[in-house]
Formats: structure tokens, C-alpha cells, sequence
């Protein structure tokens, strides 16, 4: 164990959470390889206006069986963003807020639909954006032809939301029954890490100086950064794996462990492996998908709320959505709302989904501005006041993650792949020693999409390895 080198490749929570346990198991030899310039992959605390601000991962998503929440529940580290999260309102491209009693209406059948989904999607062939579409028209009942126009618009919204949840660009490629597979954890979803963002958690992980976000705690000697690894080659004539990075340097290991996105490996598989991958591996990342949810940051001088709420959900009418499709700003569609922040008074966060968000990466800040500008002046009556700064994320156009996070798509299971052949290791046909590893959130399978199932993957494949050396010791 003590010279077996292990060369994990990415420096994101599956990267950290293999080579922080490796080293408590005692293996010495562990190298991180990571592209950026920074640790830390889709967890990105950033300084923003009052504190931080999280361009990627945010909350911690329940407490029973999270591993993130068990980590840190007795270190005063997590809060309840619930201020945040209920009182939002639904704004009509007309400038109507709609109101309560109807909205009440509408969020009491979508939640009902929710807390029925693990018994009803059992055996559910269909896609979650059917099931979810059947059970809210029948569920909803008799309207008059007003009301039901509106809950055509909150039900049109409330499907962008889900899909930046699930990380689709629609619900009609998300799996039913792959809903089912998720482990919901109990407890409060949404926990937020206060004014200092996710990257503490990580911080606490390495331990590492939370003064100081540079520091790599006890993976400083451990990790190099713009490290791109452009190819690995696992079966070698020594029995090794030789790692090549982008300026051609060689490296050698007894073990790789890829945490390279679902997003990367759908990309770069056929030239970053070298045998090429075996067929059910190819499946697995060709089955499974990666979809793009993008954030905007808007920085107030003043606190802004505009529809006096916690937020507020953009509900486009009929006719206004046909001219919006025929303009410039046509990508806006999918930019279903904006919400205050915990912790950060003077901000709002605009989230964007699929394909409306590949296109909005692909535009300068200063079209992206311009457009949000347009969009708070379409639906509300006061003028909004111009934001000090702007911010927005580009998690597609960025090569080392290629979108956000994976779901389980309807192709999924046709192929009758899931996330667990994703993990399977490869390993050596001689003595059974695993060459290349796997982990990540996309090979988590009761935790896809999060950070603790990112957590968990690293421990999954740090712990193979010491199974594999416990129980090749030699004998004394
Ligand atoms: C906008 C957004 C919001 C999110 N919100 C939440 C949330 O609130 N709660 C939650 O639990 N999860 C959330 N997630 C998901 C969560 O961030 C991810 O599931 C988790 O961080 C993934 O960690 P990972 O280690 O699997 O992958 P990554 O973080 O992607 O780490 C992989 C690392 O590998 C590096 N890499 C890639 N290719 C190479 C290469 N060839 N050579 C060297 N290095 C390479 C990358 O640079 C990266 O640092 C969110 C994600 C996004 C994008």
C-alpha cells in the first residue's frame, strides 16, 4: 500500500474525497492530476458582492444519509435557506402577478404529484415529463377558460424548474422509473453554507486552512493543477497504466481513478483510453446524459424584489412566447425566474436551462445584460434599477465539464445501462488488480447529480483498493 501509486484525475469532490480517504488508509503515493487552476471541479465558491457566491453546487441536499450533512452537522456549518425558497411570486409577461389563492392551488397539486412519484412511477414505462403531465391536468379538474391558461403557464414553468433540477433539457428524456432509483436523503433540502459557500466543505475535507482558500490542506504535496491528461493508456506491457498529459509528459501508475464528467468522458472517450473502453462501458456513457443549468448573479445597489417576495417565476402568455421566439432574445425561454440568495441581501439568481443555456453561453456578457434588462422591463411596471455587477456561468462551453450534472434518460433505459456500469472498474486479466477506476457524480447510483454522491464514489473507489492490497498482503 505504501508504494502503490494511484494517480486520480480531477481535483472536483470525488477527486478530493478518493485522495483524502487513500491517505488515511496509508497509501503515500497519490497523485491528483487536475486541468484548471483551482480545486474544486462543479463546487466554485467565488467572492461576489456581499460574501460569495456558489457558481455551481450550493445547497446540501438533505440530511439522512447525506454524507456532506453527516460530516458536518455537529460544526455549525449548514443553514436552512427555507426564507428563501417558499414566498416566491408568478409574474405574466403582461405584469401580472398572480394571485395567491391561485397559485396556493396550483403548487398544493404539483406537490401532492411529488409526494406520490415513488409509488406511482414503480412500474411506469414512460418519461417523468408524461407521467408529470397526465397526473397535472387530471389532478387539476375542471377550470374556467381563464385559469386554465394561466396553470398552461405555471405548468409550462414549473417543468423548467424540474428539468434544472434533473439537469435535462426537457422531462420527456428523463427516466420515470429512473426517478426511482434517486435516494431522496430526509430532512431539509436545501442547506446552505452560509456566507462561506461549498468550497468550506471541501476545505474541510483536505483540511485545510479555511483562511486561506488556496490552501490544499493534506493534499499540498499531493495535487498539480493545469494538469490536462490527454490520454491513458491502461494496458501496458508492464502490467502498468501511463498517464500523458497535454504537454506530453509521461506518467506512470499501478491505478488511475478517472472523476472526469459524464459531460468529458462522452466527449473525449475514444482518445482518452487507449485500449478503447469495452463496449459496456461505451454504452453506459452514451446512455446516460449530462444536460447544462446555467446561473445569472445579479448584484443590487439596494435590495431588489420586484414582485415583493422571496423571488419571483416568469409565466410567459401565449402570444407574448410566439413574438419572444421570433426575436433575438428567443434563448430567454428558458430562464425560468429569478430568486433572492441567502445570505447575500442585494442579490438575485436567474437559473436557465438546456439548450436556451448552451446558447446564452455562446453570446458576450454584455448581450447577456442587455437581455436580462429586456426581460425585467417586459414583466414588471417599475423600472428595474441596473445591476453594479453581472455575473453568469458557462458550465457547457467550459471543456473540463462539458454541462452541469446527469440524470437518467428514457435511452438509458432502452439500453438497460445505469450508473452502476459506469463505475465497474477495469481491471487487470491477470491478477484482478484495478487498472482504471471510476468515480464521480454520474457514477453514483442512488446519488447522482450531488455533491455527496460525488463524496461517496471517491470513498467507493479509495476503499476498492484497499479491499484489493487487504486482501493480497503477503505473508509474513
Ligand atoms: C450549476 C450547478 C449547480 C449545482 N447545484 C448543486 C447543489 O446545490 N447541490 C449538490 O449536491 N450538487 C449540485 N451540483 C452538482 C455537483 O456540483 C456535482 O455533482 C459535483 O460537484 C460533481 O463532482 P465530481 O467530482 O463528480 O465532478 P467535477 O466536480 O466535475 O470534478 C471533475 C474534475 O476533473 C477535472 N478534469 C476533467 N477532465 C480532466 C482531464 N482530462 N484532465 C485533468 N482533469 C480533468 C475537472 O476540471 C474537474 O475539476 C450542481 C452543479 C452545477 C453545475
Amino acid at each position: 500500500m505504501e508504494s502503490a501509486s494511484i494517480v486520480i484525475i480531477g481535483a472536483g469532490a470525488a477527486g478530493i474525497a478518493a485522495a483524502t480517504r487513500l491517505l488515511q488508509f496509508g497509501f503515500l503515493n497519490v497523485l491528483v492530476l487536475e486541468a484548471e487552476n483551482r480545486y474544486g471541479g462543479r463546487i466554485h465558491t467565488i467572492p461576489f458582492a456581499d460574501n460569495v457566491v456558489d457558481l455551481g453546487a450550493q445547497w446540501c441536499h438533505g440530511e439522512k444519509g447525506n454524507v456532506v450533512y453527516e460530516l458536518t452537522r455537529d460544526l455549525d456549518m449548514l443553514a436552512s435557506a427555507h426564507d428563501q425558497l417558499g414566498g416566491y411570486s408568478f409574474v405574466r409577461s403582461n405584469r401580472e402577478v398572480i394571485n395567491g389563492t391561485l397559485t396556493a392551488k396550483f403548487k398544493t397539486i404539483v406537490s401532492n404529484i411529488e409526494s406520490k412519484i415513488y409509488e406511482e412511477l414503480e412500474d411506469y414505462e414512460g418519461s417523468l415529463g408524461t407521467y408529470l403531465t397526465e397526473s397535472f391536468w387530471s389532478d387539476l379538474g375542471p377550470l374556467g377558460k381563464e385559469d386554465k391558461t394561466v396553470a398552461r403557464e405555471f405548468f409550462e414553468n414549473y417543468k423548467k424548474m424540474q428539468c434544472s433540477m434533473d439537469g435535462s433539457d426537457h422531462l420527456f428524456e428523463v427516466s420515470g422509473k429512473g426517478q426511482l432509483e434517486y435516494w431522496d436523503c430526509e430532512g431539509d433540502h436545501n442547506l446552505n453554507w452560509k456566507d462561506k459557500g461549498y468550497r468550506s466543505f471541501l476545505q474541510l475535507l483536505m483540511k485545510a486552512d479555511s483562511n486561506d482558500t488556496t490552501d490544499l490542506g493534506v493534499l499540498r504535496k499531493h495535487t498539480r493543477y493545469n494538469s490536462h491528461v490527454e490520454n491513458i493508456k491502461w494496458q501496458t506491457q508492464e502490467g502498468n497504466v501511463r498517464i500523458r498529459l497535454w504537454n506530453g509528459e509521461l506518467i506512470e501508475a499501478d491505478h488511475v481513478i478517472c472523476t472526469a464528467s459524464l459531460g468529458v468522458l462522452k466527449e473525449t472517450h475514444p482518445k482518452l483510453f487507449t485500449p478503447p473502453l469495452p463496449n459496456a462501458k461505451c454504452r453506459a456513457i452514451d446512455g446516460l446524459k449530462l444536460g447544462t443549468v446555467d446561473k445569472f448573479f445579479l448584484e443590487f445597489k439596494e435590495p431588489f424584489a420586484p414582485a415583493n417576495g422571496t423571488g419571483f417565476s416568469l409565466l410567459w402568455r401565449e402570444e407574448d412566447l410566439l413574438a419572444l421566439r421570433n426575436s433575438e432574445y428567443f434563448w430567454l425561454e428558458g430562464l425560468f425566474g429569478f430568486y433572492c440568495v441567502s445570505y447575500q441581501p442585494r442579490l438575485l439568481e436567474g437559473w436557465i436551462i438546456g439548450a436556451y443555456a448552451r446558447h446564452m453561453e455562446t453570446l458576450t456578457e454584455a448581450e447577456v445584460i442587455k437581455a436580462v434588462l429586456w426581460l425585467f422591463r417586459k414583466f414588471f411596471t417599475n423600472e428595474a434599477p441596473t445591476p453594479v455587477r453581472f455575473l453568469r456561468t458557462r458550465w457547457h462551453s467550459n471543456p473540463n465539464f462539458r454541462g452541469s450534472y446527469s440524470f437518467r434518460t428514457m435511452y438509458a433505459e432502452e439500453l438497460r445501462i445505469g450508473s452502476a456500469d459506469l463505475a465497474t472498474p477495469l481491471l487487470d486479466a491477470k491478477d484482478d488488480r484495478p487498472l482504471l477506476q471510476f468515480a464521480g457524480e454520474a457514477t453514483s447510483t442512488h446519488h447522482y447529480s450531488t455533491v455527496h454522491g460525488a463524496v461517496e464514489s471517491g470513498w467507493r473507489e479509495a476503499q476498492r483498493l484497499r479491499d484489493f492490497y487487504q486482501a493480497h498482503k503477503a505473508p509474513l
